[in-house]
């Protein structure tokens, strides 16, 4: 086979796999948007099969020999080829390094594990976990070891979802944020003053909720012609190339702020989906370049604008129009004011902006040890809980509410959870350049969004797959990750708020 031979094969092999994910994907998206209860059973059977079709291709002797091919001719390869070639090469590995019947065993033993995770949140006894998990770790070590890793074992973990991150950088990154962030957390704790939140939890009808947030949608410049927004259990993003990526939100009668801000959240995740380049938008690189840059998009906008001053400065008059009953005695600043609240809850997904970061440090120590071999599992909880009490300054009652809480590990995620924690400091540092050439502020009190889309398509998102996340950061900003700005930015924002 030849050169040109090798790449139309390399292509033909590629967009199979796409329909194959293309076809499973809508699956997802209709069970979880409205199909019928009792599709489940065909649909698991039928989705099983199209992940078995895209394994096959992916560790196939045909990708193998196009990868081979392809290689020796880096030098006269395009970019794009290039770029499909290493990420390709780096999910062939990931599946052929590892004895088939063991990967067999483990994808079994996956398939399982999340029920008995879900008995142990229940009944909120990690006993009934443990034996699970010591299992899921016991065969990830042994994988690391199978796939190999430079520096710390964790690192292939951490590349799987955030290409090039290491533990060496994450350890400063998070030492940053402890050393400046518990304190600011424990100032606040200390004050005395009182935030007034009871008015969010009021009856604030659906329909209405709803027509909101389709409106925050168009003001965002989120396009109605390549996306739609839907309603489901968990809000969630969902992109088929950036003609056509979904989101959903979930409408609560009495919790204004959740549909608001999972649709703003959903929303920047779209638009970074959404202006992916035309010329790799057809294509396996057509798509975010990781977690933690995505998760940069959803709490820039989530965040950093949807919950600024200057943003409802825009948004509030059109809040109160909607709900003239619940809010017109209500005063921007005490909107403002409760939006911003730290909740200092226990539970990740509950938790706000200036303490989200603790939950994921805990995390992230704890899977770090585990991988290292330093803890046991049958001492989770314990650590679980000193760590969160050391943090947060609370301390778990229970197994459910603490280290049973979230369904990662039974899934075997492991590295996945950093990239959300990074997500929040590549928005600030990535907001820092920004403010350089757009007046945000002014921006935002206009409700004017196109200028600043534009900046982050051609910074961000027009590259999806084809700059590495470090590559987008440094192109950007001109450094490496940097704490800093997000520190700040909360420092800023919360002695303010709390007059510290
Ligand atoms: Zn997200």
């Amino acid at each position: 086979m030849n050169l040109e031979q090798g790449k139309k094969q390399f292509n033909g092999i590629l967009e199979k796999i796409r329909a194959y994910r293309h076809s499973s994907s809508l699956m997802y998206w209709d069970a979880s948007t409205g199909a019928p209860k009792k599709a489940v059973n065909n649909r698991a059977k039928i989705q099983g099969i199209l992940a078995g079709e895209v394994f096959k291709l992916i560790v196939s002797d045909e990708m193998k020999e196009c990868l081979e091919i392809l290689e020796k001719e880096r030098d006269r390869l395009d970019d794009i080829t290039n770029a499909m070639v290493v990420k390709m090469r780096k999910e062939y590995n990931k599946f052929t390094k590892i004895p088939s019947e063991e990967f067999r065993q483990y994808a079994e033993l996956l398939g399982k594990s999340h029920t008995v995770w879900e008995e142990a949140k229940n009944k909120s006894d990690f006993s009934i976990f443990e034996p699970v998990l010591e299992k899921i770790i016991g065969t990830l070590r042994k994988f690391v070891e199978y796939r190999g890793y430079t520096g710390h074992p964790y690192n292939t973990f951490l590349d799987d979802y955030e290409p090039g991150m290491t533990t060496e950088r994450l350890d400063e990154f998070f030492a940053a944020l402890k050393e400046r962030i518990v304190p600011l957390l424990k100032r606040i704790q200390n004050s005395d003053k009182i935030i007034k939140t009871d008015f969010l939890d009021e009856s604030y009808p659906t329909k209405i909720q709803e027509e909101f947030s389709h409106y925050i949608l168009d003001k965002i410049c989120f396009d109605k012609d390549a996306g739609m927004l839907k309603e489901s259990e968990h809000p969630f993003t969902i992109n088929f190339t950036r003609n056509d990526v979904r989101i959903t939100t979930h409408y609560y009668e009495n919790k204004l702020t959740s549909a608001i801000y999972s649709t703003i959240h959903e929303g920047g995740h779209a638009l970074y989906e959404q202006n992916i380049g035309e010329d790799i938008a057809e294509t396996i690189l057509g798509r975010g370049t990781s977690m933690g840059i995505h998760e940069s998009q959803s709490r820039m906008f989530e965040n950093i604008f949807g919950r600024n001053m200057n943003f409802w400065k825009h948004f509030y008059p059109k809040l109160v129009e909607k709900f003239p009953e619940q809010l017109s005695n209500i005063s921007l600043n005490e909107f403002y004011e409760a939006i911003n609240k730290p909740e200092n809850s226990l539970i990740r997904i509950e938790s706000d902006e200036l303490t989200y970061s603790l939950h994921i440090m805990v995390r992230y120590e704890i899977e770090k040890m585990l991988i290292e071999g330093k803890v046991a599992v049958k001492d989770l909880p314990e650590l679980w809980n000193r760590k969160i009490e050391e943090y947060l300054g609370i301390t778990p009652p229970n197994d459910k509410m603490g280290v049973l809480q979230d369904v990662h590990w039974s899934d075997g995620l492991f590295g996945y959870f950093p990239s959300y924690a990074l997500g929040n400091a590549y928005a600030s540092q990535f907001e820092n350049t920004m403010s350089k050439t757009l007046d945000i502020d002014e921006l935002l009190k206009a409700g004017q969004f196109n200028e600043i889309l534009v900046w982050l398509r051609e910074n961000i998102h027009k590259h999806g797959c084809l700059k590495k996340p470090n590559e987008i950061l440094k192109d950007v900003t001109g450094e490496e990750l940097n704490p800093t700005y997000f520190i700040e930015y909360l420092e800023n924002k919360f002695e303010k708020l709390y007059n510290l």
